[in-house]
């Protein structure tokens, strides 16, 4: 069985994870990648301390501490008076709460090099660049995935890991698209000693105001400093020239924190991404082709647990696979029993983070921040536990 080839479509952080996984098992992994080259966009990710185990499993663990920081602190900050409404001390202590797992961040490239050399290195896995996967025939014994440049591959079974807007998903579970939140996100990166002075070096900061927010954090041993400005507009589906976004930004940022407004001065502006995510559904498989990370359960990044959703799911999924003795539909099935609810809360409590806590304004903000200054590290901690403590 296991000389028979798995397909994933889609190289992203989920998909090169779960090859690894499954070529670590004994299976033979072919994974096919829409793009020229196997690579991520060049900006920073969050790694909470549900994710390191789960590197664990693949070895690369270790490598993926030593190319990122850990911050200090994980907070948020009111864009309108400057003063913290939530701190997560990630020090010490909450390593020790979460079994010595740190808090991460980590140049997207840097993590997406260490995954794409262990595949390379692993004699199971092959990667297969420009092969944009258009469709896939269940044979039932078999798949056949059709690629846009008419090659047609065999397979046991495929999974889909190819994100949000994912081909597998539309003939999985029909034709639909993302919901829209109406924001977009800028993104920049510039050498740290160019980030105002005052910003927290050693954290991750949102500034959190109505309609917008702000997130830093260093890269990189503290080189270089990761600037993400998300906010609401209604050119949000439009491509517009640089000067246009320049006067939304400044419009939008008008009344944030001094600081805000320099960090804004810096945005690249070359480029914009409209930010979405998907309802929880089930329903993840069908047949031989399953859904797994984005492809599945979409997610907002108020938890900035996206990718580490897509990598819980690439070992869970591998190690039901492995065990199925060839009942694929079954491991499917157990799969998504599994992981629906986890990562259905975080969808559903990130929708609600967005709508309902960072983006307020007025007697809102007021609330929440008064509300937030009497909790404790302790409590804080307890509300995580749920996703640091890991599967
Ligand atoms: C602004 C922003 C900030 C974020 N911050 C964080 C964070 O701090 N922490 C975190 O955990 N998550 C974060 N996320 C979410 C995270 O980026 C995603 O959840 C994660 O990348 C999902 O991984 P994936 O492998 O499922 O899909 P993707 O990373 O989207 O990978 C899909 C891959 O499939 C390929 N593909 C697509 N279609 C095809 C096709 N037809 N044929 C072949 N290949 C195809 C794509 O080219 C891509 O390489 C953030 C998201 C955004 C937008």
């Amino acid at each position: 069985m296991r000389d028979k080839t798995i397909i994933i479509v889609g190289g992203g952080i989920g998909g090169l994870c779960a090859a690894l996984a499954l070529g670590q098992s004994g299976w033979h992994v072919r994974v096919l990648e829409q793009a020229p080259q196997f690579g991520a966009i060049g900006y920073g990710i969050q790694l909470g301390p549900n994710v390191p185990p789960m590197l664990a499993r693949i070895g690369v663990r270790d490598a993926v501490i030593a190319a990122s920081v850990q911050p200090d602190n994980v907070m948020m900050l009111d864009a309108f008076d400057g003063k913290p409404v939530t701190v997560v001390n990630t020090g010490a202590e909450f390593r020790a709460r979460y079994g010595g797992n740190p808090y991460l961040v980590v140049h997207r490239v840097d993590l997406h090099n260490i995954l794409v050399a262990a595949c390379k290195a692993h004699p199971n896995v092959s990667l297969d660049e420009d092969a944009c996967v258009t469709g896939h025939e269940d044979h039932g014994d078999h798949v056949v995935v059709t690629i846009a440049d008419g090659r047609r591959i065999e397979g046991t079974i495929v999974i889909g890991a190819d994100g949000i807007r994912s081909r597998l998903r539309d003939s999985i579970m029909g034709a639909s698209e993302p919901a829209q939140t109406g924001y977009v996100a800028h993104r920049t990166i510039v050498p740290i000693d160019r980030a105002p002075r005052g910003v927290p070096l050693d954290d991750v900061v949102l500034w959190g105001g109505e309609g917008f927010h702000i997130v830093h954090y260093p890269l990189r041993d503290k080189t270089i400093f990761n600037i993400v400005a998300v906010f609401e507009t209604a050119t949000y589906g439009e491509k517009m020239d640089v000067d246009a976004y320049r006067a939304e930004l400044d419009r939008t940022y008008a009344k944030s924190q001094p600081v805000m407004r320099e960090m804004i001065a810096m945005l690249d502006l070359d480029r914009r991404w409209p930010i979405g995510d998907r309802k929880p559904q089930r329903g993840w498989s069908k047949g031989r082709a399953v859904l797994m990370g984005d492809a599945a359960h979409a997610t907002l990044q108020s938890y900035a647990q996206g990718a580490g959703m897509a990598i819980e799911d690439a070992i869970v999924l591998a190690s039901l696979i492995d065990g199925c003795k060839g009942d694929f539909a079954a491991a499917f099935h157990e799969f998504e029993a599994a992981r629906l609810t986890r990562t259905a809360r975080i969808q559903l409590e990130s929708r609600h983070l967005w709508d309902r806590y960072y983006h307020l304004g007025g007697i809102e903000a007021q609330v929440r921040n008064e509300a937030e200054r009497l909790r404790t590290d302790e409590d804080v901690w307890r509300c995580l536990d749920w996703i640091y403590k890991g599967v």
